[in-house]
C-alpha cells in the first residue's frame, strides 16, 4: 500500500467528525444503490468488490477516531463520537436488512460462477449471507425496524457502561503524605506514585486505580487497611457499593443489555442470546459449551482448593486469621518468595521494553522469516507510542503502531485492533496495519519502562493478534487477517505466542538487565520457570467463574433487576470459586468484556482457545520451540488463512489432528483426577 494513506491523526478535525461521517456513510450508500441498479448477473467484480471497496473507506475513516476515543479520549472527542455512533449503527442495520443486496449476493451463491470462486472468496459471500441472516434481513417490515431500533440502543448503552467505567476509574485517588503508610511497596511504584503527585501539584504520593498502581498496592502494601480500600474501592467501580456509590452506576443498563438481547435472539428465533452468539463461532450450542467448561472446573477444583489453603495456611502463620479477598495477592506474593525466592519486582530490571520488543522482534522474527523496522515518518496520537514496519524478504507486508504506557484518559486493559486490512485493489495490495495497545508502567525520569514478566506476556499475547492480522495472505478484506475469524478462535494466535515467554531459548532474547544488559541469570530464570504454575489451579478457576457467569447470563431469561443478576453471579461463585467475594463486590459493573466487548456469550473463547494454543505449540515442543520449520507451518497453516476457512480445519491442517485438552492441563500444572 501507498504508506502516504497511514492515518493522520493530527489532522483529524474533531468537531465535524459527525458531519464528515454523514457525508460518507450518504454517498457509501448513494453507491450500494447503483451498485444495485446496475444489470445482473452479479458476480465478484460488479457486486462484492465494489462492497469491500465501501466498507474499507468507511473503515479507515472510523477506526482511528476509534482508537483515539480509547487511548487519547477527551471531553471534545467523546461527545464527537457519541455523534457518530448512532449514524454508524443505523447505516450497519439497514446494509444488514438491505433485501436487494442480500438477494444479489443470494443470486450470487447460487450462479453457476460462485463454484469457480477460490477458497476465500467463497467464505466472504457465505459469511455475508449468514450476517444478512443474523441482522434481521428476512423479518416482517415491523419487526426489522423493531430490531434495528435494538441494535442502536445496544451501542448506545455499551458506549455508557464503558464510559462509566473509565469515568469511575479515573474518578478515585487518594494522596498520601507520607511514605511511610507505603511500607512493602517497591520503588517502580512509589516512583510512579510520586510522579503522579507531582504532575497533579502536589506533593506525596497520588495512588489511583490504574492497574499499574493498584497491583503494587494489592500485593506489597503492609497497610491492610490500605489494601482493603483500595479493593472496595476497585471491585465496586460503576456500581451502587463503595466509596462512589451509585455514581456511574452500571445497574440498570446491564438489566436494560440483557433484556435487549433476548429479545433480538428471540425476533431471530433463537431459544435465548446464548444461541445467537454462538451461531457464527467454532462452538456448536451452548450446552457444548457449558460441558466444556464444567470439565474444566472438575479437572481445577480440588487443586484450586488446594492453591488456597496454602495461602490461608501461610497467612495464619503470618498473624493473619480472617484471609479476606484483599489479603489473597498480598500473602501469594509472600508465599511465592518463600516458596520459590522469587517476586515479580525482581525480574522487572531485567525486562527493559525495548529490550523486550527487540526479543520479540527477533524471535517471531526467526519463527515466520519476517523482519521489523521503526518507521519513523509518521504521524502519532502521542509522544508514547511508535510505528514499524514488517518486511517478508525485503518486501514490506504490514504496518504496525504500539502505544504501550498507562496514562489518564486511555482506556485500561490490552488489546490489538486493525486500522484496515489486506486487500486487493486496482493498484495493487493493501497491505494490513494494526494498533497494539498495552497499558504498563510508563518510564520514570530516573529508568526506562521497565516491564514485570506479566507484562511481557500480554504484550506477546497482543502481538500475537497481530501478526494473525498482519501476517495473512488473504486478499478478501472480510477474511483477511483477524477479519471472519470465528471468535472462538481468535485467541489462538495470541495465546499461541505467549508460550515464548517461557522458554529457555527464547527467554535470553527478550531480557537484558537494564543499566548492565546482562541477560537474566540463570538461577533466576530457573526460579522463574518453577514458579511459573504457582495458583494456576486458582487463576483457571477465576476464568472459568467468569466464563461461566456470562454463558448461564445469556441462556437464562434476562433478569428484571441487577439483583438477579448478582444472584446468578453468587450461585456461580458458590459451584466454582475457592476463594470468598465481600458481599459488596461488585466485578460485574465493570465486566466490559461481555457488557460493552463482543464477548458476550463469548468469554468461554479464552480458554476453548487456549485448548487450541496450547495443543498447536506442543508440536514445536516435539519439533523444538525455536524451529523455523514449524514456525513456518504455523504460518501458513493459520496465520496467513486468516477467516478464509473454517478454523477446526486450519488447526487440524497445523497439527495433524483434533485438538486435545492433553497439552493445557499439563502447561497448567493441573493434573486431571
Ligand atoms: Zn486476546
Amino acid at each position: 500500500m501507498n504508506e502516504s494513506d497511514l492515518p493522520r491523526f493530527s489532522d483529524i478535525d474533531i468537531p465535524r467528525l459527525p458531519q464528515r461521517l454523514a457525508s460518507l456513510l450518504d454517498d457509501s450508500r448513494a453507491r450500494v444503490a447503483a451498485l444495485l441498479a446496475g444489470p445482473p448477473p452479479y458476480g465478484w467484480d460488479n457486486l462484492m468488490s465494489p462492497l469491500e471497496a465501501i466498507d474499507d473507506r468507511l473503515e479507515k475513516f472510523w477506526s482511528p477516531v476509534s482508537h483515539l476515543n480509547g487511548v487519547m479520549n477527551s471531553d471534545e472527542l467523546r461527545a464527537a463520537y457519541e455523534s457518530c455512533l448512532p449514524l454508524i449503527t443505523a447505516y450497519q442495520s439497514e446494509m444488514g436488512q438491505n433485501r436487494p443486496l442480500f438477494e444479489a449476493v443470494q443470486s450470487l451463491a447460487d450462479s453457476a460462477g460462485f463454484a469457480d470462486l477460490d477458497n476465500a472468496r467463497q467464505q466472504a459471500v457465505r459469511h455475508m449471507l449468514r450476517d444478512f441472516r443474523l441482522s434481521g434481513v428476512a423479518l416482517e417490515e415491523q419487526e426489522r425496524q423493531r430490531f434495528a431500533a435494538i441494535e442502536q440502543r445496544l451501542s448506545e448503552l455499551a458506549t455508557t457502561f464503558s464510559n462509566n467505567v473509565l469515568d469511575a476509574t479515573d474518578g478515585w485517588e487518594k494522596y498520601v503524605e507520607d511514605g511511610a503508610g507505603l511500607a512493602g511497596i517497591p520503588d517502580t511504584a512509589l516512583q510512579n506514585f510520586r510522579q503522579q503527585a507531582e504532575a497533579q501539584g502536589r506533593s506525596g504520593y497520588r495512588l489511583t486505580l490504574q492497574i499499574p498502581a493498584y497491583l503494587p498496592v494489592m500485593q506489597y502494601a503492609d497497610d491492610r487497611a490500605l489494601r482493603r480500600e483500595l479493593y472496595e474501592a476497585y471491585s465496586t467501580r460503576a456500581s451502587d457499593q463503595g466509596p462512589q456509590a451509585g455514581r456511574w452506576d452500571n445497574g440498570a443498563l446491564m438489566v436494560e443489555i440483557l433484556q435487549l438481547r433476548e429479545e433480538m435472539a428471540s425476533l431471530l428465533g433463537f431459544a435465548n442470546y446464548a444461541e445467537l452468539s454462538l451461531e457464527p463461532k467454532m462452538a456448536e450450542s451452548p450446552a457444548q459449551v457449558l460441558d466444556f467448561l464444567t470439565n474444566l472446573v472438575s479437572a481445577a477444583k480440588a487443586q484450586g482448593e488446594g492453591d488456597v489453603a496454602q495461602v490461608r495456611q501461610f497467612a495464619r502463620e503470618q498473624g493473619c486469621d480472617t484471609l479476606e479477598a484483599w489479603d489473597i495477592p498480598y500473602y501469594s506474593e509472600k508465599l511465592r518468595e518463600r516458596d520459590y525466592a522469587i517476586n515479580q519486582e525482581q525480574l522487572r530490571p531485567y525486562f527493559p521494553a525495548s529490550k523486550v520488543i527487540d526479543g520479540l522482534f527477533a524471535i517471531t522474527g526467526q519463527l515466520f522469516g519476517i523482519r521489523f523496522e521503526a518507521k519513523t515518518d509518521v504521524d502519532l496520537w502521542h509522544p508514547d507510542a511508535q510505528c514499524f514496519r514488517v518486511l517478508d524478504g525485503g518486501e514490506p507486508i504490514a504496518i504496525c503502531y504500539m502505544d504501550l504506557y498507562a496514562r489518564a484518559r486511555k482506556r485500561g486493559g490490552a488489546w490489538m485492533a486493525d486500522y484496515c486490512g489486506r486487500r486487493q485493489t486496482d493498484g495493487g495490495v493493501q497491505l494490513p496495519v494494526a494498533f497494539l495497545t498495552c497499558n504498563f508502567s510508563p518510564p520514570t525520569k530516573d529508568r526506562p519502562a521497565l516491564l514485570t514478566h506479566d507484562e511481557v506476556i500480554t504484550l506477546f499475547h497482543e502481538f500475537g493478534h497481530g501478526l494473525h492480522h498482519m501476517l495473512t495472505e488473504v486478499d478478501v478484506l472480510k477474511v483477511a487477517g483477524i477479519n471472519g475469524v470465528a471468535w472462538d478462535a481468535v485467541e489462538l494466535p495470541s495465546q499461541f505466542l505467549e508460550n515464548w515467554c517461557w522458554q529457555r531459548e527464547s527467554i535470553p532474547l527478550i531480557s537484558g538487565h537494564y543499566e548492565t544488559g546482562e541477560p537474566l541469570p540463570g538461577e533466576l530464570l530457573d526460579k522463574m520457570l518453577a514458579a511459573r504454575n504457582f495458583q494456576s489451579a486458582m487463576q483457571m478457576l477465576r476464568q472459568l467463574e467468569f466464563a461461566l457467569f456470562d454463558l448461564r447470563l445469556h441462556m437464562q431469561p434476562a433478569p428484571g433487576d441487577a439483583a438477579q443478576i448478582q444472584r446468578l453471579l453468587d450461585e456461580v461463585r458458590a459451584g466454582v470459586a475457592v476463594v470468598e467475594a465481600p458481599a459488596f463486590n461488585r466485578f460485574q459493573h465493570s465486566f466490559g468484556h461481555i457488557f460493552a466487548g463482543g464477548y458476550a456469550a463469548g468469554y468461554y473463547s479464552y480458554k476453548w482457545a487456549e485448548v487450541l494454543s496450547a495443543d498447536a505449540f506442543s508440536l514445536f515442543e516435539e519439533e523444538g520451540v525455536m524451529s523455523d520449520r514449524t514456525g513456518r507451518k504455523f504460518q501458513q497453516a493459520i496465520l496467513a488463512r486468516g477467516g478464509s476457512e473454517e478454523a477446526l480445519d486450519l488447526f487440524v491442517a497445523f497439527r495433524g489432528r483434533e485438538p486435545s485438552q492433553e497439552a493445557l492441563l499439563r502447561h497448567s500444572g493441573i493434573v486431571d483426577r
